[in-house]
């Protein structure tokens, strides 16, 4: 096979990075924006040794999965890589996804129960991160291009509610008028980095963050006037400060320009207050079913010591309180423990402690006080466990372990090795919390053998 070859292929598969895949010639070839069932002529465009990577150049057939895409900004758009089939069968794909995962990297065979699927697959995005930069007409803000960190200039994105593209548009407005420079990731100068926006799902309540590379206070104090008058629901605008040259979008400091430095959701029924830098599930609909899945998994009778490790600001322990004797919770960001413990009092638990330390290291010294929980909550970042909170969670014998990722893989990774050290796989189910996307939550019952 040669590059700019065109070649005949069919699409029986996608893989978990949103590729289609066919064979030709006993090569596999990947072709991105395609369907399982399409009837393709494809234009090589890059050869490895043992694959190679395709453009569609005609569509012969087109599978019966694909649908008419209705974003004007898809498929250069980083965010969505699903608009081109129904979501019915990209829900069925994540499915697979998490079986391919647990059973090819974690040789699982298990119960797999049906993909909870999500009713309204557009705009349930609760924040956006907008990147700022500049044009040739001033100052923009919109969505990264896929791979790439190429602004492409733009408001209204389907993942989003309308109300975020009104108030970025309002805010770009503004620093064109008003002097206020973007950010400028070639040179590094500038002030404007990110446009960040959160809005509780149940509240309604939102919070405006810019993120700027000095303190700059007074240039933003008119802008604050404008927004707060035009949008009352907005309860906290702080400014936070990132002067580094990284991708990472938050910097340390942040400082309150107007309302509180939180805004107040309800989660599983409980009030809670979610700071900027606290780690909030972007889906709240698909997160309630996640947690009442997750619980349900658990089968707590009231008695219990739970450990929620990875808790972030508390959400799916003190979604669980009132079912246990006693809830621990372990968080790295101090913030977001703060979150938690506040989260707590809002809700008059009494039983629930809160610690700032990392999952490892507080396992482990929990372990070694001897301390016995009867069932462990495990949801770490992308990256999964370390082996550090693998060991000290088998060392305390928990009955059950209700294992929750936003990643197959490594999900799949950590189930293996906690098969190995004395514990069973019972249940696994898909949860998709993110819709158009190729990503997919999921939630796994293990129990002692
Ligand atoms: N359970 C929470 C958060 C899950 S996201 C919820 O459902 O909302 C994963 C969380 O792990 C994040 O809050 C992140 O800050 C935290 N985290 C990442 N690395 C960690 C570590 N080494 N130790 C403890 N927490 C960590």
């Amino acid at each position: 096979m040669k590059k700019n070859e065109i070649v005949n292929l069919e699409i029986t598969d996608i893989t978990s990075d949103g590729n289609g895949i066919g064979k030709y010639d006993g090569m596999a070839v990947f072709v991105p924006e395609t369907a399982v069932g399409d009837l393709l002529e494809v234009k090589i465009v890059k050869v490895l040794k043992n694959y190679c990577f395709g453009i569609v150049h005609k569509v012969i057939t087109p599978s019966a999965d694909r649908i008419e895409s209705d974003c004007p900004h898809f498929p250069k758009c980083g965010g969505c890589s699903f608009r081109h089939i129904s979501y019915e069968s990209e829900a069925k794909l994540k499915e697979k996804f998490v079986y391919d995962a647990f059973t090819r990297i974690g040789k699982i065979q298990t119960d797999f129960m049906p993909i909870l699927s999500c009713e309204n697959p557009d705009r349930y995005r609760n924040k956006a991160q907008y990147p700022v930069g500049i044009s040739d007409n001033g100052n923009i803000c919109g969505f990264y291009a896929k791979r790439s960190h190429r602004i492409m200039s733009g408001y209204d994105c389907k993942l989003l509610p309308e109300i975020f593209s009104d108030i970025a548009k309002l805010i770009i407005n503004y620093t064109n008028h008003n002097d206020i420079p973007a950010y400028d990731e070639q040179t590094k100068k500038g002030l404007l980095r990110h446009i960040f926006i959160r809005q509780g799902y149940h509240s309604e309540e939102l919070m405006i963050c810019f993120v700027v590379t000095k303190r700059s206070e007074t240039q933003f104090r008119q802008l604050c006037n404008d927004l707060t008058e035009k949008y009352s629901n907005i309860k906290s605008i702080v400014m936070n400060i990132n002067p580094d040259n990284t991708n990472v979008i938050l910097g340390k400091k942040t400082v309150v320009l107007y309302g509180a430095n939180c805004i107040s959701d309800i989660m599983c029924g409980n009030t809670v207050d979610i700071a900027p830098q606290a780690f909030y599930q972007v889906n709240t609909y698909q997160a309630e079913k996640l947690y009442q899945q997750a619980a349900e998994f658990a089968q707590l009778s009231g008695n219990e010591l739970l450990l929620d490790l990875y808790c972030g600001a508390g959400t799916i322990g003190l979604s669980m309180a009132d079912k246990v004797n006693k809830l621990i919770g372990v968080e790295i960001i101090p913030q977001a423990v703060e979150n938690a413990q506040k989260n707590a009092a809002l809700n008059k638990i009494e039983n629930a402690e809160f610690i700032c330390a990392d999952a490892g290291k507080a396992a482990q010294e929990l372990a070694k006080n001897n301390t016995k929980p009867d069932v462990i909550v495990l949801d770490p970042p992308r990256k999964g466990c370390d082996t550090n909170t693998l060991d000290a969670v088998v060392s305390m014998n928990p009955k059950k372990i209700v294992m929750i990722s936003c990643n197959p893989a490594t999900a799949a990774r950590d189930c293996k090795i906690l098969t190995e050290n004395g514990y069973i796989v019972e249940k696994v189910r898909a949860v998709d919390l993110f819709p158009r996307t190729t990503h997919v939550e999921c939630v796994v019952l293990i129990s002692c053998m």
